[in-house]
């Protein structure tokens, strides 16, 4: 029985609202807090048992502080934007409460994530005997407990992760995004990154691709390297790691609105002078693309997220792929909610279960493949997004 205070009421926030508030055994209170108070109560208005709700912007520490500490949760559920996460931290260590995320902090002014500011966290809440848990949605989140779960029961020694992220789901928009527009685009315009002996190699933006026939005849699309944020803290935790790599499916109609976009500026995220006032393109872009919680309806389609994991097990070569697959509709019907924001929504909800049970303890700061990854994947089962382990390769990514 514990109080929860989540922050942010955008797609993922709806998904993880929805799960906490059907499990009022473990999360016996819940308030929602966010910078437009309307969005808390309309999520609250889904609900079947009643929340609190506040506005609050949790970029202003000395207000966040004073929420937390006239609410008392024991857990602070970061479902805003990445820029939210430092401050939210500090807000979270002020007070004396957990902290969980779903993606790591980015400057606002520079495209740019790396752990390096959170984890300069590690002694603050290591001191204040406090837990923040670092990116518990999909990739990051599961795709890191995935690969956890392939260390501790099949190989021993992991040598490569392919980490695989399709969305075969189709929205009937010519061109939209499936979770917060800007965080997206900065993430897919990025070089692409990835790590190899204990070195970062760089691909120019969506130049590496393959065709994946993706198992269980789901689609058939091209995947393309990226650069994303699990791939540094899976080359610090995975002992013996020779190579960790990340593949996203685009269909070529997104591509070709984001290239054309980004020739003509739209997807800059610096100033520009426009009519006296001083916009910056990608967040004008946002205000004109449709709001990604609102693609819940009318979205149809699969998504398949999995890792391909080579490695030795009793000195032989092998290969074991494991991966969810999640149907947009379903989502809709359980929690009105498209998969994109259910398969990120569903493991905050499970990450900050962990965290209260004391299945997961400790203190500092963890991503999640330093955590016991059974009692997670035991409720991924459980709680909506079932999960398969298959042997051998299901493409040849070179
Ligand atoms: P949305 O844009 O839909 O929602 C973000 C919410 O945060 C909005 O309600 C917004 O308020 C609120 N917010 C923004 N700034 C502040 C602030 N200063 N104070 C309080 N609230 C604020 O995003 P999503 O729901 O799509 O994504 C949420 C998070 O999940 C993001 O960090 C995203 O990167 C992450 N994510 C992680 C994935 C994973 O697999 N790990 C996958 C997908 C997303 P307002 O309504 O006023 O705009």
């Amino acid at each position: 029985m514990a109080k929860v205070l989540i922050i942010g009421a955008g797609g993922v926030s709806g998904v993880v609202v929805h799960k906490c508030a059907a499990l009022p055994e473990v999360f016996s209170e819940i308030m929602l807090a966010s910078r437009t108070k309307e969005k808390c109560d309309a999520i609250a208005a889904q609900l079947s048992r009643p929340i609190q709700t506040a506005q609050v912007d949790a970029d202003n520490v000395p207000e966040l502080v004073a929420l937390i500490k006239s609410f008392g949760p024991e857990l602070v559920i970061n479902v805003a934007l990445p820029y939210q996460d430092l401050h939210i931290m500090d807000a979270c260590l002020e007070a004396g409460v957990h902290y969980l995320d779903t993606a790591n902090y980015e400057p606002p002014d520079t495209a740019k994530f790396e752990y390096k500011w959170q984890w300069a966290y590690q002694d603050r809440f290591k001191n204040a005997g406090l837990m923040a848990v670092l990116g518990s949605g999909f990739d990051p989140g599961v795709t890191s407990v995935f690969c956890h779960y392939i260390q501790k029961h099949y190989l021993d020694e992991i040598h490569t992760i392919d980490i695989i992220d399709v969305n075969a789901g189709d929205h009937g928009y010519p061109f939209a995004t499936n979770f917060n527009p800007e965080i997206n685009i900065r993430e897919v315009t990025a070089k692409g990154r990835y790590w190899q002996e204990g070195e970062w190699i760089e691909t120019a933006p969506l130049s590496v691709k393959h065709r994946f026939e993706v198992p269980e005849n789901i689609a058939t699309p091209n995947i393309y390297l990226m650069y994303h944020e699990e791939l540094e803290s899976l080359a610090k935790h995975i002992p013996h790691l020779k190579r960790a790599r990340f593949w996203m499916s685009f269909g070529d109609s997104y591509l070709k609105h984001l290239e054309v976009l980004g020739n003509v500026g739209m997807t800059r995220i610096d100033e520009v002078e426009f009519q006296g006032q001083k916009i910056i393109p990608l967040q004008f872009l946002r205000a004109l693309l449709p709001d990604p919680a609102s693609l819940g309806p009318r979205t149809k389609g699969k998504t398949w997220i999995g890792c391909q994991v080579t490695g030795l097990k009793d000195g032989e070569q092998k290969t074991y792929v494991i991966y969810n697959i999640c149907d947009h509709q379903e989502c809709y019907r359980e929690v009105q909610s498209q998969a994109i924001s259910y398969t990120t929504g569903v493991p905050a909800f499970i990450g900050a279960k962990m965290v209260l049970e004391q299945k997961w303890s400790g203190t500092g700061v963890f991503n999640m493949e330093q955590l016991d990854p059974d009692p997670f994947m035991e409720d991924l089962n459980s709680y909506g997004l079932p999960w398969k382990v298959v042997e051998g390769p299901v493409i040849d990514l070179g």
